[in-house]
């Protein structure tokens, strides 16, 4: 796969007459049809695919075709449960292809982004110095503090965030575990983040990245290897899957080393008695280590069947599509001389299709609830789980009203929220 991750809307919008990049893959949902506060009723518009992605026709079918021959996973000599252990544990060769991980590494599933970056946290070995961009989503700048945790600055350029995390690794302790959490893709800005020079300047001064994928995955290629990331997380739901699974994959030392996330069947090889009364367990080595209880093989499954859907329609293709659909939407937005556009690192900067954006005068949530109840558009508005960027990007933005308060604004605190519009392989 070659994809020019800084393609300029510009230099891809020849997309559009391409007629294969007119088609957008087949997902479900796409017929809905909703009241409308004005009268009759309109084709929805789901524009919100950064909180969850409508799943692919293609995986609602492969869930279907294994529906009758559902069973469980690790805990059966029956036909049906045999047939669905290998259909998980195919599924992690799926996964390790589609992140194009290393060949020793190993491929965790868990509950999502939120999950995976949990039990990466849990695992760090105990003097290890996490360091993170005050700019992450929530569930990338809060699991760590039970380590030292240095918050970053929010960078202006992705070369300044290169800058302020080599400053900081070099004024680090030399010795000693340390881990870089980074995101992909913003699921602010939608700003791409300079994620294989973030995983240089990490491997340099000795210390690993985990790569928060779970806004890059479903638009962009990730290849492990070729960015040279330790781990990368992210979850189903927004990878055009249903709920309910995630992946952390990479490195399995620190994985193997620690104890379990989750204690409990599957995870231990065997538990024995002791002679005076306690119990030993011998825990397994490999990422069944870290998958206590019966697993998740519809979402396992789903999310491998989204894997090769969307390998198979071609990054190229996708990355094509969205680049010309974000021009068009960035266009649009600026005839509107109230519309400010939220970027960190400049209006030119590469991004997926994920934007949020502020209207002088206007409650972002009032606008929102207007784009549904008017018009049967669905977008998200408020901080988006990313506090400390939103207040960066609005902080002092004058333009910026709110008599009503955002659902994440503490009492008597203004009110800062924006909008945000995002799309994906099905828009
Ligand atoms: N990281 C980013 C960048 C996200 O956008 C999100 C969700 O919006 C998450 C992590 C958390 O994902 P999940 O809610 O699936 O755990």
């Amino acid at each position: 796969m070659s994809v020019d991750a800084t393609a300029t809307p510009a230099a891809v919008s020849s997309a559009d007459a391409d007629p294969a990049c007119a088609a957008p893959l087949p997902v479900l949902g796409r017929d809905v049809t909703v009241p409308l506060v004005t009268g009759g009723e309109v084709v929805y518009a789901a524009l919100d695919y950064a909180a969850s992605a409508p799943a692919l026709q293609r995986v609602w079918d492969d869930v279907a075709a294994y529906a009758p021959y559902y069973g469980s996973v690790h805990r059966g000599a029956g036909y049906l449960s045999q047939l669905s252990t290998d259909l998980f544990e195919n599924s992690r060769t799926t996964v390790a292809e589609f992140l194009d991980c290393r060949a020793d590494d190993q491929v965790v599933f868990t509950r999502s982004t939120t999950d995976s970056l949990n039990l990466l946290a849990a695992v760090l070995p105990a003097d290890c110095q996490v360091f993170v961009f005050e700019t992450e989503h929530h569930a990338s700048l809060l699991p760590w503090s039970a380590h030292r945790v240095t918050y970053l600055d929010a960078p202006r350029t992705p070369a300044q965030a290169v800058e302020i995390l080599e400053r900081a690794l070099a004024s680090r302790e030399p010795h000693g575990p340390a881990l870089v959490c980074v995101t992909g893709a913003s699921n602010v800005t939608g700003e791409l983040w300079p994620v294989r020079e973030l995983a240089a300047a990490a491997h340099a001064h000795g210390a690993r990245i985990v790569l928060d994928a779970a806004q890059l995955a479903p638009h962009h290629p990730v290849s492990v290897r070729d960015l040279d990331v330790d781990w990368v997380a992210f979850s189903g739901h927004k990878l055009y899957a249903p709920f309910g699974s995630g992946v952390l994959a990479g490195r399995a030392d620190w994985l193997r080393d620690a104890e379990p996330y989750l204690a409990g069947g599957g995870a231990s090889r065997t538990v024995t008695r002791r002679a005076d009364g306690g119990v030993d367990v011998q825990w397994h080595t490999t990422a069944a280590r870290h998958e206590a209880g019966s697993p998740n093989v519809i979402g396992v499954y789903s999310i491998a069947s989204a894997c090769k859907a969307l390998t198979e329609a071609g990054f190229d293709h996708l990355v094509a599509r969205e680049q010309a659909l974000i021009a068009a939407v960035r266009s649009g937005l600026s005839d509107v001389p109230e519309v400010r556009v939220l970027s960190l690192f400049g209006d030119d900067a590469p991004r997926v299709g994920v934007l949020s954006f502020v209207v002088e005068g206007w409650n972002s949530s009032h606008f929102a609830a207007a784009l549904s109840a008017e018009y049967g558009i669905g977008v998200r508005d408020g901080l988006f789980c990313a506090h400390p960027l939103v207040r960066t990007l609005l902080g002092s933005d004058p333009q910026v009203v709110g008599e009503c308060g955002a659902p994440e604004a503490a009492p008597g605190e203004r009110s800062l929220n924006a909008i945000r519009v995002s799309f994906g392989a099905g828009t």
